[in-house]
């Protein structure tokens, strides 16, 4: 899809690599109100997601382990996004997002929705990847819920 847009795609590159190097939000939260471990097998990426509600709102959302750099990138972006945000509208992001990586027929406008999370499109083509960045969105859900363990498996 980015074929024609080599410099764009860099420019994508360019941010998550960033945030893979210099996650944000990254740290234990001792009094988080959820948490919950995430695991990706075939990647090997393991992230532990913590949450603080305040008002049915995500007040902090952070989040440690080991991920690559798309993993960690997502982790860390997710962190900045659904900050201040409802769980419900978190949620929904989180469908978002979903399709943009999953859907073929998903267009840019999802991808503008999203804000800076559509620079994840170009993870569309690596489907192996796409789960490095779902990760992270998992892990959240679970840690809103039950905070059981969850698997891409
Ligand atoms: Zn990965």
């Amino acid at each position: 899809m980015f074929d024609e847009m080599g410099d764009l795609q860099d420019l994508y590159q360019q941010v998550i690599l960033d945030h893979g190097r210099n996650p944000r939000n990254f740290r234990i939260q001792e009094t988080a109100d959820g948490r919950a471990d995430g695991y990706n097998p075939l990647c090997g990426d393991q992230v532990t997601v913590f949450c603080k509600l305040e008002d049915g709102k995500l007040k902090d959302v952070s989040f440690k382990g080991k991920g690559c750099a798309i993993c960690t990138a997502s982790a860390s972006m997710m962190t900045q996004t659904v900050k201040d945000k409802s769980t419900d509208e978190a949620e929904s992001m989180f469908e978002k997002f979903h399709d943009l990586l999953t859907k073929d027929d998903t267009d840019m406008d999802a991808a503008t929705d999203l804000g800076k999370l559509g620079v994840f499109a170009g993870v569309r083509k690596y489907p192996i990847r796409v789960k490095c960045a779902t990760l992270p969105w998992h892990t959240l859900k679970a840690a809103l819920s039950d905070g059981e363990t969850v698997s891409t498996e």
